[in-house]
């Protein structure tokens, strides 16, 4: 099965077999190493200088992350402003309320661009995500940092992390949480946050689990807080090898990339038109228009049937769109044979 969704997505053999590395616990010291490979692999991903930026190992799918990222880094009686364009930032203004953070919500459609003159001109933290995948639009996070110049951003990077650029110093980041089951191409169970040091000591303690400060002094000391994810670990090792010889982020983007255009090329032969213009999609996943006369279910049925799963719309778009995510191992030919099995049912 060929997996076309934001996540899990397909395995290479690589990762798979890390799967099968030996039992481990984690209070030895096999299990300490591999943690500090994995967060000093984490920095390499964007040459972050270790001296200034740490990554913290979470067990917990992506949103995990993104609420250990809110609830430790927003300080007690400070305000945040959150930029919604989508289902990913709408749960990050729910998240900060839920945990009694003041908010401001910058409420936008799920097709509009960021209309950075909504945004909260007293907020000193602004929460964004990169790549909003209820859409596949990428936000312009260097529009947002310079309508906001007194602001740091706090990003949700879980589905651009490792495929598209990140401006760290240019944007103002404080921080971003990502996810080792999406564009890094390992198995859901790790999350993380990537965080300046000189940050994460001014954390505020909302939540026991998530508290990113509880993490970083553990995991700098070789230890863990909590059981972690230790296949889940093995795993993302495996993946970030694999990231790093292939060529970095930047040919996974243009990898992405080729395939993308592929399919946004086959589909429009098909009369299937792109929800968003290429110039503001991401490389990772793309929205399309379902054609008339064909539901979701009978496209995705039909599609599992030959091997591929595809991702339905949320929400208001629950009945006209479908997606498609071109992470994991998947090579050219997958996305020929993608589109002669969509050739065929449309
Ligand atoms: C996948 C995703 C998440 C996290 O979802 P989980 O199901 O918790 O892994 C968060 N933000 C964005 C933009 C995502 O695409």
């Amino acid at each position: 099965m060929k997996l076309l969704n934001p996540g899990p997505v397909t395995l290479s053999e690589r990762v798979r077999h890390a799967l099968l590395r030996e039992d481990l616990c984690h209070r030895e010291p096999e299990f300490t190493e591999l943690q500090q490979r994995i967060r000093a692999a984490l920095l390499n991903v964007y040459d972050l200088d270790p001296a200034e930026w740490t990554a913290i190992l979470l067990t917990g799918s992506g949103t995990a992350a993104v609420e250990a990222m809110l609830s430790s880094l927003v300080p007690t009686n400070g305000r945040l402003a959150v930029v919604a364009n989508g289902v990913y930032g709408e749960r990050m203004a729910r998240i900060a309320e839920t945990y009694g953070i003041g908010t401001a919500h910058a409420a936008h459609g799920w097709t509009e661009a960021i209309d950075v003159s909504r945004l909260d001109a007293d907020a000193r933290q602004i929460a964004v995500v990169q790549h909003e995948t209820t859409t596949g639009r990428l936000n312009d996070l260097n529009a947002v940092a310079t309508a906001a110049l007194d602001a740091r951003l706090l990003i949700d990077a879980v589905s651009s992390f490792g495929a598209e650029a990140i401006d760290f110093e240019g944007c103002r980041i404080d921080a971003l949480a990502g996810t080792a089951n999406k564009c890094l191409h390992g198995v859901p169970g790790t999350s993380f946050v990537i965080a300046r040091r000189a940050v994460i000591e001014r954390t505020a303690a909302r939540t026991v689990y998530l508290n990113l400060a509880t993490y970083l002094t553990a995991q700098d000391a070789g230890s863990t807080p909590f059981t972690q994810s230790v296949q889940s670990f093995y795993a993302l090792d495996a993946a970030l090898a694999e990231l790093a010889e292939t060529g970095g982020w930047q040919r996974r983007r243009e990898h992405y990339r080729r395939l993308m255009h592929r399919v946004r090329d086959g589909l429009a032969a098909l009369g299937i038109e792109p929800l968003l213009p290429d110039g503001e999609s991401s490389c990772v996943l793309n929205a399309f228009h379902l054609p008339k006369d064909l539901g979701y279910a009978a496209l995705h049925d039909h599609l599992k049937r030959a091997g591929y799963v595809i991702y339905a719309g949320q929400g208001e778009f629950a009945q006209s769109i479908f997606r498609i995510a071109v992470m994991g191992a998947l090579v050219d030919d997958d996305i020929e044979r993608l589109l002669g099995t969509i050739r065929s049912i449309v």
